[in-house]
C-alpha cells in the first residue's frame, strides 16, 4: 500500500504514514442509536426505528412483526415494551432562515398592508 500524501510504501498494514503521518485507514462509522423513527410511522415509530437500525425496509419490519403478533403471540407486548424504551429520534436542525433577496410571505403581507 501506498501513502497517498507522500507516496511511501509500506509493505505492513499500518493506520498512519511513518514519514507524513497521514491517517492510512478509515475508521468505522458510529453505530447510530436505536430510536423511533419521527418521520415514518405508522403507530409510534417502533418498525421504522428497527428497520433503520439494521439497514431493512419499513415495511418489511412491519409485516414481520404483524406476523409476530398474529402467530407469536408476544408481538404486541414487545410492541408496548419497545414503545416504552425505545427514545425518539432526535430532531433534525431547521434550516436557517432564507438567505436575502428571497421572496417570503412576511415581505408580502408588508406589501399589502403598507397600500
Ligand atoms: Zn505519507
Amino acid at each position: 500500500m501506498f501513502c497517498p500524501q507522500c507516496g511511501k510504501e509500506f509493505t505492513n498494514r499500518v493506520n498512519f504514514c511513518c514519514q507524513c503521518g497521514t491517517a492510512l485507514f478509515n475508521p468505522p462509522a458510529p453505530r447510530k442509536p436505536l430510536s423511533r423513527s419521527r418521520t415514518d410511522r405508522k403507530i409510534a415509530g417502533v418498525c421504522a426505528g428497527f428497520a433503520d437500525y439494521l439497514d431493512l425496509d419499513p415495511s418489511l419490519v412491519r409485516i414481520l412483526w404483524v406476523a409476530l403478533v398474529v402467530f407469536g403471540g408476544c408481538g404486541l407486548l414487545a410492541y408496548l415494551i419497545a414503545w416504552i424504551i425505545m427514545p425518539e429520534e432526535p430532531l433534525r436542525q431547521i434550516s436557517p432562515a432564507p438567505a436575502p433577496g428571497v421572496y417570503t410571505q412576511a415581505a408580502a403581507n408588508r406589501g399589502t398592508v403598507s397600500v
